[in-house]
């Protein structure tokens, strides 16, 4: 099976690192619990352009800590032969760090892909599963017949709870929850 993989907020908690941008820079507090909505409505387009940029700075992308179970799951994928490409929105500045992180916490890859047109080129690459927590790409996915997973954060839980996604609260749940589709794509 071939498996798309995003990286912020699903291989680990980026929201800690932009609430803290934001916080800084514009002294405005964004509480993850609070954000149910994919728009966050507080903060000016400028704005939320400035910390995301900050937050895809070299820095902080190589001190992102992945969620626990996320490394090992997905080397697991790998190892029974399923092709892993992990996408990020993010600029190709960001590229060569993401990389080194990438191999930093000892995550094997096929593919990478740092750029803003996530679903196009799961397209173009034949993806049959797509794991991340957008609820647009969650949508998008769907439009163009890809499986969407993700794990459950506070703005994709109305997706999540009207769409078929396959939905869990962390990586073990998760990796349990993909077992039956991968196994099968496997026989
Ligand atoms: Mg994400």
């Amino acid at each position: 099976m071939r498996i798309a993989i995003d990286i912020d907020s699903t291989l680990h908690q980026y929201w800690d690192i932009f609430s803290d941008v934001a916080q800084d820079r514009f002294g405005i507090a964004l509480p993850y619990e609070g954000q149910r909505d994919w728009n966050i409505g507080v903060l000016k387009p400028e704005q939320m352009k400035a910390i995301i940029t900050e937050t895809h700075s070299d820095m902080n992308v190589l001190r992102a800590v992945p969620y626990p179970g996320a490394v090992e799951t997905v080397r697991a994928w790998g190892e029974a032969g399923h092709w892993i490409h992990i996408t990020s929105h993010r600029s190709d500045d960001a590229r060569e760090a993401t990389e080194q992180w990438l191999n930093q916490i000892g995550l094997p890859f096929d593919d990478l892909h740092c750029s803003f047109d996530k679903i196009p080129r799961c397209v173009e690459l034949d993806i049959d599963l797509l794991v991340d927590d957008s609820p647009v790409n969650i949508l998008r996915a769907l439009e163009e017949g890809i499986k969407p997973a993700t794990l459950l954060h506070p703005w994709n839980e109305d997706v999540c709870a009207t769409e078929d996604v396959v939905v869990a609260t962390d990586w073990a749940e998760l990796s349990l929850a993909l077992d039956p589709l991968l196994a099968v794509a496997r026989t």
